[in-house]
Protein backbone atom coordinates (compact mmCIF):
# COMPACT_ATOMS: atom_id res chain seq x y z
CA UNK A 1 0.00 0.00 0.00
CA UNK A 2 2.70 2.58 0.46
CA UNK A 3 3.57 2.51 -2.99
CA UNK A 4 7.13 4.75 -3.48
CA UNK A 5 6.16 6.16 -6.39
CA UNK A 6 7.20 9.53 -5.52
CA UNK A 7 10.93 8.57 -4.15
CA UNK A 8 11.46 6.01 -7.04
CA UNK A 9 10.62 9.21 -9.71
CA UNK A 10 12.48 12.19 -8.02
CA UNK A 11 14.96 9.16 -7.83
CA UNK A 12 15.17 8.42 -11.64
CA UNK A 13 15.05 12.39 -12.07
CA UNK A 14 18.27 12.82 -10.13
CA UNK A 15 20.25 10.18 -11.98
CA UNK A 16 19.46 11.45 -15.22
CA UNK A 17 20.56 15.10 -14.05
CA UNK A 18 23.80 13.21 -13.07
CA UNK A 19 24.30 11.88 -16.12
CA UNK A 20 23.42 14.53 -18.28
CA UNK A 21 25.63 16.59 -15.77
CA UNK A 22 22.48 19.36 -14.76
CA UNK A 23 22.00 20.19 -11.68
CA UNK A 24 19.26 18.48 -8.71
CA UNK A 25 17.49 21.23 -7.02
CA UNK A 26 19.11 22.02 -3.67
CA UNK A 27 16.25 21.88 -0.17
CA UNK A 28 16.36 24.13 2.45
CA UNK A 29 13.96 22.32 5.26
CA UNK A 30 12.42 24.51 8.01
CA UNK A 31 12.08 22.44 11.17
CA UNK A 32 13.74 19.21 12.50
CA UNK A 33 10.76 18.05 13.94
CA UNK A 34 9.77 14.43 12.84
CA UNK A 35 8.65 15.69 9.16
CA UNK A 36 11.54 17.39 8.87
CA UNK A 37 13.80 14.12 9.16
CA UNK A 38 11.71 12.35 7.21
CA UNK A 39 11.89 14.86 4.32
CA UNK A 40 15.47 14.70 4.54
CA UNK A 41 15.51 11.01 4.48
CA UNK A 42 13.59 10.83 1.70
CA UNK A 43 16.06 13.03 -0.06
CA UNK A 44 19.22 11.34 1.17
CA UNK A 45 17.07 7.56 -0.15
CA UNK A 46 16.42 10.06 -3.74
CA UNK A 47 20.61 10.32 -3.75
CA UNK A 48 20.32 13.99 -3.25
CA UNK A 49 22.53 15.84 -0.74
CA UNK A 50 21.74 19.33 -1.54
CA UNK A 51 20.17 20.41 1.38
CA UNK A 52 19.85 21.94 4.85
CA UNK A 53 17.77 21.42 7.80
CA UNK A 54 17.59 24.48 9.43
CA UNK A 55 16.09 23.80 13.41
CA UNK A 56 15.15 26.39 15.87
CA UNK A 57 16.07 24.84 18.94
CA UNK A 58 19.21 22.70 19.91
CA UNK A 59 18.09 19.68 18.92
CA UNK A 60 16.09 17.59 16.88
CA UNK A 61 12.51 16.04 17.40
CA UNK A 62 9.92 19.22 17.51
CA UNK A 63 7.61 18.32 20.06
CA UNK A 64 9.11 15.20 20.91
CA UNK A 65 11.57 17.58 22.04
CA UNK A 66 9.40 20.84 23.47
CA UNK A 67 6.72 18.19 25.81
CA UNK A 68 9.00 16.96 28.27
CA UNK A 69 6.09 16.96 30.68
CA UNK A 70 5.38 14.34 33.19
CA UNK A 71 3.53 11.18 31.74
CA UNK A 72 3.99 13.07 27.54
CA UNK A 73 3.38 10.17 25.54
CA UNK A 74 1.81 9.21 22.06
CA UNK A 75 -2.26 8.29 21.78
CA UNK A 76 -1.35 6.94 18.84
CA UNK A 77 0.08 2.98 18.83
CA UNK A 78 3.90 3.27 18.33
CA UNK A 79 4.16 0.68 15.38
CA UNK A 80 1.86 2.99 13.43
CA UNK A 81 4.17 5.64 14.96
CA UNK A 82 7.33 5.61 13.10
CA UNK A 83 7.84 5.85 9.17
CA UNK A 84 7.57 3.01 6.84
CA UNK A 85 10.85 4.04 4.77
CA UNK A 86 12.66 4.56 8.41
CA UNK A 87 10.98 1.67 11.23
CA UNK A 88 11.85 1.74 14.77
CA UNK A 89 11.23 -1.97 15.31
CA UNK A 90 12.17 -2.44 18.97
CA UNK A 91 9.34 -0.36 20.68
CA UNK A 92 9.41 -0.72 24.12
CA UNK A 93 5.36 -0.50 25.06
CA UNK A 94 2.18 -0.32 23.12
CA UNK A 95 2.00 3.47 23.62
CA UNK A 96 5.73 4.61 23.34
CA UNK A 97 6.62 7.60 25.75
CA UNK A 98 7.84 10.86 24.90
CA UNK A 99 11.74 9.83 25.56
CA UNK A 100 11.27 6.98 23.36
CA UNK A 101 9.83 8.76 20.37
CA UNK A 102 12.50 11.66 20.88
CA UNK A 103 14.91 8.74 20.66
CA UNK A 104 13.81 7.54 17.68
CA UNK A 105 14.04 11.31 15.93
CA UNK A 106 17.85 11.63 17.38
CA UNK A 107 18.54 7.72 16.04
CA UNK A 108 17.02 9.33 12.87
CA UNK A 109 19.99 11.58 12.33
CA UNK A 110 23.14 8.99 13.34
CA UNK A 111 20.64 6.13 10.67
CA UNK A 112 21.03 8.45 7.96
CA UNK A 113 23.64 10.86 8.36
CA UNK A 114 21.82 13.85 8.60
CA UNK A 115 24.01 15.85 11.51
CA UNK A 116 26.45 17.49 8.51
CA UNK A 117 22.77 18.75 7.15
CA UNK A 118 21.72 20.15 10.09
CA UNK A 119 21.31 24.01 11.25
CA UNK A 120 20.48 23.77 14.87
CA UNK A 121 19.68 26.89 16.98
CA UNK A 122 18.84 28.87 13.73
CA UNK A 123 15.22 30.65 12.99
CA UNK A 124 13.72 30.87 9.72
CA UNK A 125 13.10 35.17 10.20
CA UNK A 126 11.46 35.00 6.72
CA UNK A 127 11.41 33.63 3.03
CA UNK A 128 11.46 35.28 0.29
CA UNK A 129 10.75 33.79 -3.53
CA UNK A 130 13.54 35.98 -5.82
CA UNK A 131 11.47 36.45 -9.25
CA UNK A 132 14.33 37.22 -10.98
CA UNK A 133 16.53 33.58 -10.50
CA UNK A 134 13.36 31.65 -9.05
CA UNK A 135 15.30 30.53 -5.88
CA UNK A 136 13.58 31.09 -2.43
CA UNK A 137 16.17 33.19 -0.13
CA UNK A 138 15.59 32.23 3.63
CA UNK A 139 16.75 34.78 6.09
CA UNK A 140 18.21 33.37 9.36
CA UNK A 141 19.10 34.12 12.81
CA UNK A 142 21.59 32.66 14.88
CA UNK A 143 23.80 33.69 18.32
CA UNK A 144 25.91 34.57 16.28
CA UNK A 145 24.19 37.37 14.21
CA UNK A 146 22.19 36.82 10.76
CA UNK A 147 22.95 35.37 7.40
CA UNK A 148 21.03 34.00 4.00
CA UNK A 149 20.60 30.49 3.13
CA UNK A 150 19.56 30.43 -0.70
CA UNK A 151 18.05 27.07 -1.73
CA UNK A 152 15.37 26.05 -5.30
CA UNK A 153 13.11 24.83 -2.73
CA UNK A 154 11.54 25.41 0.37
CA UNK A 155 9.93 22.60 2.48
CA UNK A 156 8.23 24.04 5.65
CA UNK A 157 7.76 21.42 8.37
CA UNK A 158 7.35 23.65 11.45
CA UNK A 159 4.24 21.49 12.11
CA UNK A 160 0.67 22.53 13.68
CA UNK A 161 1.17 22.73 17.97
CA UNK A 162 4.64 24.35 18.33
CA UNK A 163 3.64 28.08 19.86
CA UNK A 164 2.57 27.47 23.08
CA UNK A 165 -0.71 29.42 23.58
CA UNK A 166 -1.08 31.50 27.16
CA UNK A 167 -4.55 32.71 27.81
CA UNK A 168 -4.05 36.37 28.20
CA UNK A 169 -5.22 36.60 31.54
CA UNK A 170 -5.56 39.65 34.25
CA UNK A 171 -2.94 40.00 36.51
CA UNK A 172 -0.88 37.22 35.36
CA UNK A 173 2.27 39.15 35.53
CA UNK A 174 2.30 39.69 38.74
CA UNK A 175 1.74 35.74 39.84
CA UNK A 176 4.45 36.02 42.01
CA UNK A 177 5.12 31.86 42.10
CA UNK A 178 6.68 29.80 38.83
CA UNK A 179 4.43 29.33 36.08
CA UNK A 180 4.86 27.80 32.61
CA UNK A 181 3.14 25.99 29.52
CA UNK A 182 3.05 22.42 29.49
CA UNK A 183 5.51 22.65 26.56
CA UNK A 184 7.93 24.44 28.30
CA UNK A 185 7.88 22.34 31.59
CA UNK A 186 10.42 23.82 34.52
CA UNK A 187 11.72 20.86 35.68
CA UNK A 188 13.64 22.29 38.45
CA UNK A 189 10.04 23.11 40.94
CA UNK A 190 9.70 20.85 42.69
CA UNK A 191 5.83 20.63 43.07
CA UNK A 192 5.87 18.59 46.54
CA UNK A 193 3.08 19.64 48.80
CA UNK A 194 2.62 22.73 46.84
CA UNK A 195 -0.88 24.03 45.89
CA UNK A 196 -0.76 23.55 41.88
CA UNK A 197 -3.64 25.20 39.69
CA UNK A 198 -3.85 23.83 36.15
CA UNK A 199 -5.24 25.83 33.42
CA UNK A 200 -7.43 23.38 30.54
CA UNK A 201 -7.92 20.18 30.82
CA UNK A 202 -7.17 18.97 27.08
CA UNK A 203 -4.94 16.43 25.35
CA UNK A 204 -1.37 17.25 27.34
CA UNK A 205 -3.26 18.16 30.82
CA UNK A 206 -4.99 14.94 30.96
CA UNK A 207 -1.22 13.31 30.69
CA UNK A 208 0.46 15.67 33.06
CA UNK A 209 -2.17 16.28 35.80
CA UNK A 210 -1.96 12.69 37.24
CA UNK A 211 1.81 12.51 38.09
CA UNK A 212 1.69 16.57 39.19
CA UNK A 213 -1.13 15.25 41.24
CA UNK A 214 0.66 12.74 42.98
CA UNK A 215 3.50 15.16 44.28
CA UNK A 216 1.42 18.19 44.87
CA UNK A 217 -0.55 19.03 48.00
CA UNK A 218 -3.36 20.11 45.94
CA UNK A 219 -4.01 20.37 42.78
CA UNK A 220 -7.28 22.48 40.94
CA UNK A 221 -7.98 22.19 37.42
CA UNK A 222 -9.87 24.87 35.97
CA UNK A 223 -11.56 23.81 33.23
CA UNK A 224 -13.55 25.00 30.17
CA UNK A 225 -15.03 21.97 28.89
CA UNK A 226 -14.95 18.22 29.66
CA UNK A 227 -14.00 16.10 27.34
CA UNK A 228 -14.34 12.13 26.22
CA UNK A 229 -11.79 10.39 27.65
CA UNK A 230 -11.45 6.36 26.56
CA UNK A 231 -9.62 3.79 28.42
CA UNK A 232 -5.46 3.63 27.01
CA UNK A 233 -4.93 -0.11 26.17
CA UNK A 234 -1.30 0.24 27.18
CA UNK A 235 1.23 -1.74 28.26
CA UNK A 236 5.01 -2.92 27.81
CA UNK A 237 5.64 -5.60 24.84
CA UNK A 238 6.62 -8.90 26.63
CA UNK A 239 10.41 -9.63 25.70
CA UNK A 240 8.89 -12.17 23.17
CA UNK A 241 6.75 -10.31 21.51
CA UNK A 242 9.36 -7.61 20.93
CA UNK A 243 12.33 -9.85 20.12
CA UNK A 244 9.49 -11.24 17.40
CA UNK A 245 7.70 -8.25 15.78
CA UNK A 246 12.16 -6.84 15.78
CA UNK A 247 13.32 -9.88 13.92
CA UNK A 248 10.14 -10.87 11.64
CA UNK A 249 9.59 -8.16 9.38
CA UNK A 250 6.64 -9.85 7.66
CA UNK A 251 4.81 -9.97 11.17
CA UNK A 252 5.62 -6.69 12.01
CA UNK A 253 4.32 -4.98 8.72
CA UNK A 254 1.31 -7.23 9.34
CA UNK A 255 0.97 -5.54 12.57
CA UNK A 256 1.44 -1.87 11.35
CA UNK A 257 -1.41 -2.85 8.48
CA UNK A 258 -4.06 -4.10 11.29
CA UNK A 259 -3.37 -0.97 13.79
CA UNK A 260 -3.80 1.11 10.85
CA UNK A 261 -7.04 -0.29 9.57
CA UNK A 262 -8.26 -0.52 13.24
CA UNK A 263 -8.19 3.16 13.63
CA UNK A 264 -8.73 4.35 10.00
CA UNK A 265 -12.88 2.23 10.61
CA UNK A 266 -12.81 4.77 13.50
CA UNK A 267 -13.80 7.50 10.78
CA UNK A 268 -17.04 6.18 10.79
CA UNK A 269 -17.77 7.64 14.07
CA UNK A 270 -16.20 10.60 13.03
CA UNK A 271 -19.23 11.56 10.23
CA UNK A 272 -21.20 14.10 11.36
CA UNK A 273 -24.53 13.09 13.12
CA UNK A 274 -23.54 9.35 12.30
CA UNK A 275 -25.19 6.06 13.81
CA UNK A 276 -21.76 4.97 14.63
CA UNK A 277 -20.77 8.18 16.15
CA UNK A 278 -23.86 8.75 18.48
CA UNK A 279 -23.62 4.85 19.70
CA UNK A 280 -20.39 5.79 20.68
CA UNK A 281 -21.12 8.89 22.30
CA UNK A 282 -23.40 6.80 24.15
CA UNK A 283 -20.90 4.22 25.26
CA UNK A 284 -18.10 7.16 26.83
CA UNK A 285 -21.09 8.94 28.25
CA UNK A 286 -22.61 5.71 29.95
CA UNK A 287 -19.17 4.89 31.06
CA UNK A 288 -18.46 8.22 32.62
CA UNK A 289 -21.51 8.49 33.89
CA UNK A 290 -21.45 5.29 35.71
CA UNK A 291 -17.68 5.20 36.72
CA UNK A 292 -17.49 8.68 37.74
CA UNK A 293 -19.80 11.26 37.89
CA UNK A 294 -20.78 11.79 41.89
CA UNK A 295 -21.10 14.83 44.63
CA UNK A 296 -18.00 16.36 43.72
CA UNK A 297 -18.05 15.58 39.98
CA UNK A 298 -21.50 16.13 38.69
CA UNK A 299 -22.59 15.00 35.40
CA UNK A 300 -21.80 18.88 33.81
CA UNK A 301 -18.48 18.85 34.60
CA UNK A 302 -17.43 15.32 33.49
CA UNK A 303 -20.01 14.48 30.68
CA UNK A 304 -19.22 16.77 27.23
CA UNK A 305 -22.12 18.58 25.68
CA UNK A 306 -21.01 18.33 22.30
CA UNK A 307 -20.67 15.46 19.87
CA UNK A 308 -17.80 12.97 19.98
CA UNK A 309 -15.04 13.45 17.64
CA UNK A 310 -15.95 17.07 17.49
CA UNK A 311 -12.65 17.96 20.02
CA UNK A 312 -9.73 15.26 20.01
CA UNK A 313 -11.08 11.83 21.82
CA UNK A 314 -8.85 11.25 24.11
CA UNK A 315 -7.25 7.94 25.77
CA UNK A 316 -6.00 7.56 29.30
CA UNK A 317 -6.38 5.54 32.46
CA UNK A 318 -5.50 7.51 35.17
CA UNK A 319 -6.94 10.66 34.09
CA UNK A 320 -10.44 10.09 35.96
CA UNK A 321 -8.62 8.39 39.12
CA UNK A 322 -6.58 11.65 39.62
CA UNK A 323 -9.36 13.75 39.07
CA UNK A 324 -11.78 11.60 42.20
CA UNK A 325 -8.61 11.99 44.20
CA UNK A 326 -9.64 13.81 47.76
CA UNK A 327 -6.87 16.94 46.82
CA UNK A 328 -7.81 16.96 43.35
CA UNK A 329 -10.58 19.53 42.19
CA UNK A 330 -11.91 20.20 38.86
CA UNK A 331 -13.25 23.87 38.99
CA UNK A 332 -15.99 24.67 35.82
CA UNK A 333 -16.21 28.40 37.04
CA UNK A 334 -14.38 30.59 34.31
CA UNK A 335 -11.05 32.00 35.60
CA UNK A 336 -11.61 36.15 35.68
CA UNK A 337 -7.85 37.28 36.65
CA UNK A 338 -4.64 35.97 38.37
CA UNK A 339 -3.94 37.21 41.67
CA UNK A 340 0.21 36.81 43.09
CA UNK A 341 -1.12 33.86 45.22
CA UNK A 342 -4.22 32.93 43.46
CA UNK A 343 -6.41 31.93 40.73
CA UNK A 344 -9.87 33.89 41.12
CA UNK A 345 -12.83 33.18 39.11
CA UNK A 346 -16.12 34.38 37.95
CA UNK A 347 -17.93 33.63 41.56
CA UNK A 348 -15.58 35.71 43.26
CA UNK A 349 -13.75 33.07 45.17
CA UNK A 350 -10.01 33.13 45.37
CA UNK A 351 -8.20 29.92 44.34
CA UNK A 352 -4.70 29.54 46.49
CA UNK A 353 -2.12 28.34 43.92
CA UNK A 354 1.55 28.26 44.61
CA UNK A 355 2.45 27.20 40.95
CA UNK A 356 0.71 27.95 37.63
CA UNK A 357 0.57 25.56 34.85
CA UNK A 358 -1.30 25.90 31.64
CA UNK A 359 -2.49 23.45 29.44
CA UNK A 360 -3.91 25.73 27.01
CA UNK A 361 -3.22 24.43 23.66
CA UNK A 362 -1.20 25.64 20.77
CA UNK A 363 -1.67 28.93 18.46
CA UNK A 364 -2.77 26.49 15.70
CA UNK A 365 -4.65 28.07 12.81
CA UNK A 366 -2.50 30.38 11.49
CA UNK A 367 0.22 27.83 10.06
CA UNK A 368 3.30 29.97 9.03
CA UNK A 369 2.19 33.26 10.11
CA UNK A 370 5.27 33.95 12.29
CA UNK A 371 7.49 33.77 9.30
CA UNK A 372 6.52 36.19 6.72
CA UNK A 373 6.86 34.08 3.61
CA UNK A 374 6.86 36.22 0.31
CA UNK A 375 5.96 34.09 -3.17
CA UNK A 376 6.03 34.91 -6.75
CA UNK A 377 5.44 38.93 -7.40
CA UNK A 378 5.90 39.73 -4.42
CA UNK A 379 2.44 37.50 -2.49
CA UNK A 380 2.45 37.90 0.80
CA UNK A 381 1.19 34.41 1.91
CA UNK A 382 -0.56 36.17 4.91
CA UNK A 383 -2.29 37.89 2.56
CA UNK A 384 -2.86 34.39 0.97
CA UNK A 385 -4.88 33.11 3.78
CA UNK A 386 -6.38 35.97 4.83
CA UNK A 387 -9.97 33.67 4.82
CA UNK A 388 -7.78 31.02 6.24
CA UNK A 389 -5.19 28.94 6.03
CA UNK A 390 -5.55 26.38 3.47
CA UNK A 391 -3.07 24.14 0.62
CA UNK A 392 -3.67 22.25 -2.02
CA UNK A 393 -3.70 18.88 -0.42
CA UNK A 394 -2.49 20.53 2.50
CA UNK A 395 1.09 21.00 0.66
CA UNK A 396 1.32 23.67 -1.73
CA UNK A 397 -0.21 27.22 -2.59
CA UNK A 398 -0.90 28.90 -5.56
CA UNK A 399 1.91 31.97 -5.92
CA UNK A 400 4.59 29.91 -4.05
CA UNK A 401 6.17 28.07 -6.63
CA UNK A 402 8.56 24.88 -5.58
CA UNK A 403 7.17 25.69 -1.81
CA UNK A 404 5.84 22.89 0.35
CA UNK A 405 4.04 22.70 3.61
CA UNK A 406 4.59 19.31 5.63
CA UNK A 407 2.13 18.85 8.33
CA UNK A 408 0.18 22.13 6.41
CA UNK A 409 -3.20 22.93 6.58
CA UNK A 410 -5.95 20.08 6.78
CA UNK A 411 -3.84 17.30 7.19
CA UNK A 412 -4.20 16.68 10.86
CA UNK A 413 -6.51 13.69 12.28
CA UNK A 414 -8.63 12.70 14.81
CA UNK A 415 -8.81 8.91 14.06
CA UNK A 416 -5.14 7.66 12.92
CA UNK A 417 -1.16 8.51 12.53
CA UNK A 418 -0.74 11.81 11.64
CA UNK A 419 2.79 10.04 10.29
CA UNK A 420 0.61 7.92 7.67
CA UNK A 421 -0.16 11.93 6.43
CA UNK A 422 3.61 13.47 6.36
CA UNK A 423 4.59 10.23 4.46
CA UNK A 424 2.07 10.59 1.64
CA UNK A 425 2.53 14.43 1.20
CA UNK A 426 6.14 13.85 0.67
CA UNK A 427 5.05 11.39 -1.78
CA UNK A 428 3.58 14.02 -3.90
CA UNK A 429 6.42 16.16 -2.53
CA UNK A 430 9.13 14.12 -4.31
CA UNK A 431 7.01 13.96 -7.25
CA UNK A 432 6.72 17.99 -7.74
CA UNK A 433 10.43 17.80 -7.15
CA UNK A 434 10.74 15.29 -10.08
CA UNK A 435 9.10 17.47 -12.45
CA UNK A 436 11.01 20.36 -11.06
CA UNK A 437 14.42 18.61 -11.94
CA UNK A 438 13.39 17.32 -15.28
CA UNK A 439 13.52 20.90 -16.36
CA UNK A 440 16.36 22.04 -14.47
CA UNK A 441 19.50 22.89 -16.65
CA UNK A 442 22.24 25.01 -15.26
CA UNK A 443 20.86 27.77 -17.31
CA UNK A 444 17.43 27.92 -15.85
CA UNK A 445 15.58 27.96 -13.12
CA UNK A 446 12.35 25.96 -12.85
CA UNK A 447 9.41 27.09 -10.78
CA UNK A 448 6.92 24.00 -10.11
CA UNK A 449 3.45 25.73 -8.81
CA UNK A 450 -0.32 24.71 -8.04
CA UNK A 451 -2.22 26.60 -10.64
CA UNK A 452 -4.96 28.80 -9.04
CA UNK A 453 -7.92 26.38 -10.37
CA UNK A 454 -6.51 23.63 -8.93
CA UNK A 455 -6.16 25.32 -5.55
CA UNK A 456 -9.15 26.68 -5.34
CA UNK A 457 -10.83 23.93 -6.38
CA UNK A 458 -9.46 21.33 -4.02
CA UNK A 459 -10.16 23.84 -1.02
CA UNK A 460 -14.19 24.07 -2.36
CA UNK A 461 -13.98 20.13 -2.15
CA UNK A 462 -11.75 20.03 1.28
CA UNK A 463 -14.61 22.37 2.97
CA UNK A 464 -17.44 20.82 1.60
CA UNK A 465 -16.59 17.42 2.68
CA UNK A 466 -15.59 19.62 6.07
CA UNK A 467 -19.17 20.01 6.39
CA UNK A 468 -20.02 16.34 6.82
CA UNK A 469 -17.53 15.74 9.82
CA UNK A 470 -18.07 16.03 13.53
CA UNK A 471 -15.89 18.88 13.80
CA UNK A 472 -18.29 20.97 12.26
CA UNK A 473 -20.82 20.20 15.00
CA UNK A 474 -21.07 22.63 17.86
CA UNK A 475 -18.13 22.94 19.90
CA UNK A 476 -15.02 25.03 20.21
CA UNK A 477 -11.70 23.30 18.80
CA UNK A 478 -8.18 24.42 18.05
CA UNK A 479 -9.14 22.73 14.54
CA UNK A 480 -11.56 25.95 13.76
CA UNK A 481 -10.35 29.28 13.33
CA UNK A 482 -12.12 32.83 15.14
CA UNK A 483 -14.44 32.88 11.80
CA UNK A 484 -15.27 28.66 12.34
CA UNK A 485 -13.44 27.88 9.20
CA UNK A 486 -11.60 24.03 9.75
CA UNK A 487 -8.46 24.78 8.92
CA UNK A 488 -6.47 22.15 10.42
CA UNK A 489 -8.18 18.69 9.54
CA UNK A 490 -8.48 16.28 6.91
CA UNK A 491 -12.36 15.96 6.31
CA UNK A 492 -12.24 12.02 5.20
CA UNK A 493 -11.05 8.38 5.30
CA UNK A 494 -6.80 8.75 5.04
CA UNK A 495 -7.26 6.70 2.55
CA UNK A 496 -8.81 9.03 0.22
CA UNK A 497 -5.33 11.18 1.06
CA UNK A 498 -3.59 7.96 -0.26
CA UNK A 499 -5.08 7.83 -3.15
CA UNK A 500 -5.90 11.91 -3.63
CA UNK A 501 -1.46 11.84 -3.33
CA UNK A 502 -0.19 8.65 -5.12
CA UNK A 503 0.32 10.36 -8.25
CA UNK A 504 0.92 13.64 -9.13
CA UNK A 505 -1.67 15.36 -11.02
CA UNK A 506 0.91 17.18 -13.75
CA UNK A 507 -2.33 19.38 -14.99
CA UNK A 508 -3.03 20.83 -11.45
CA UNK A 509 0.84 22.22 -11.66
CA UNK A 510 2.03 25.24 -13.69
CA UNK A 511 5.76 24.25 -14.46
CA UNK A 512 7.87 26.72 -15.99
CA UNK A 513 11.27 27.48 -17.08
CA UNK A 514 11.40 31.21 -18.26
CA UNK A 515 13.29 32.18 -14.74
CA UNK A 516 17.14 32.92 -15.38
CA UNK A 517 19.39 31.03 -13.46
CA UNK A 518 21.87 33.28 -11.82
CA UNK A 519 24.54 30.32 -10.92
P1 LIG B 1 -5.92 21.09 23.88
O1 LIG B 1 -6.19 19.65 23.83
O2 LIG B 1 -6.49 21.98 22.83
O3 LIG B 1 -6.37 21.58 25.29
C1 LIG B 1 -6.34 22.93 25.65
C2 LIG B 1 -7.16 23.08 26.90
O4 LIG B 1 -7.04 24.41 27.35
C3 LIG B 1 -8.65 22.83 26.68
O5 LIG B 1 -9.15 22.21 27.81
C4 LIG B 1 -9.19 24.22 26.49
O6 LIG B 1 -10.55 24.35 26.81
C5 LIG B 1 -8.34 24.96 27.50
N1 LIG B 1 -8.24 26.39 27.24
C6 LIG B 1 -7.75 26.98 26.14
N2 LIG B 1 -7.80 28.32 26.28
C7 LIG B 1 -8.33 28.55 27.49
C8 LIG B 1 -8.66 29.72 28.20
N3 LIG B 1 -8.46 30.94 27.67
N4 LIG B 1 -9.21 29.58 29.43
C9 LIG B 1 -9.43 28.35 29.95
N5 LIG B 1 -9.15 27.21 29.34
C10 LIG B 1 -8.61 27.32 28.11
O7 LIG B 1 -4.34 21.39 23.90
P2 LIG B 1 -3.18 20.40 24.31
O8 LIG B 1 -3.54 19.68 25.54
O9 LIG B 1 -1.93 21.17 24.30
O10 LIG B 1 -3.18 19.40 23.12
C11 LIG B 1 -3.19 19.89 21.79
C12 LIG B 1 -3.03 18.78 20.82
O11 LIG B 1 -1.74 18.26 20.96
C13 LIG B 1 -3.94 17.59 20.99
O12 LIG B 1 -5.21 17.73 20.48
C14 LIG B 1 -3.16 16.52 20.27
O13 LIG B 1 -3.39 16.58 18.88
C15 LIG B 1 -1.75 16.92 20.59
N6 LIG B 1 -1.31 16.12 21.71
C16 LIG B 1 -1.10 14.82 21.42
C17 LIG B 1 -0.72 14.00 22.41
C18 LIG B 1 -0.51 12.59 22.04
O14 LIG B 1 -0.71 11.74 22.86
N7 LIG B 1 -0.12 12.28 20.79
C19 LIG B 1 -0.55 14.43 23.70
C20 LIG B 1 -0.75 15.77 23.97
C21 LIG B 1 -1.14 16.60 22.95
P3 LIG B 1 -11.66 24.11 25.67
O15 LIG B 1 -11.66 22.64 25.40
O16 LIG B 1 -12.90 24.59 26.25
O17 LIG B 1 -11.22 24.92 24.47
Amino acid sequence: MALDIGRTAFEREVRRAHVEGRPVPTVAIVGGGLSGLATAIQLVRSGVRSFTIVEQSDGVGGTWRDNVYPGAACDVPSHLYSFSFAPKTDWSRRFAEQPEILSYAEDLVDRFHLGPHLRLGTTVASARYDDEDGTWHLALRTADGAEQLVADTVVFACGQLNRPHVPDLDGLDGFAGPSWHSARWDHAVDLTGKDVAVIGSGASAIQFVPPVAEAAGTTKIFQRSPNYVGPKKDRPYRAATRRLLQRVGPLRAAYRWWIYWSLEVRWVSFRRDSWAGRKLQDLFATGIRNEVVCDRLPAEAVVPDFPIGCKRILISNDWYPAILRPDVTVVDTPVTRVEPDAVVTADGVRHHADVLIFGTGFATTDFLSHIPVTGQDGRRLADAWEEGAHAYLGSAVAGFPNCYILYGPNTNLGHNSILFMVERQLNLVLQALALQTRSLTGAAGVAVTVSDTAYERDDRHTQKAMSRTAWAGSCTSWYKDAAGRITNNWPTWTVRYWWDTLRIREADFDVSTDRPRSS
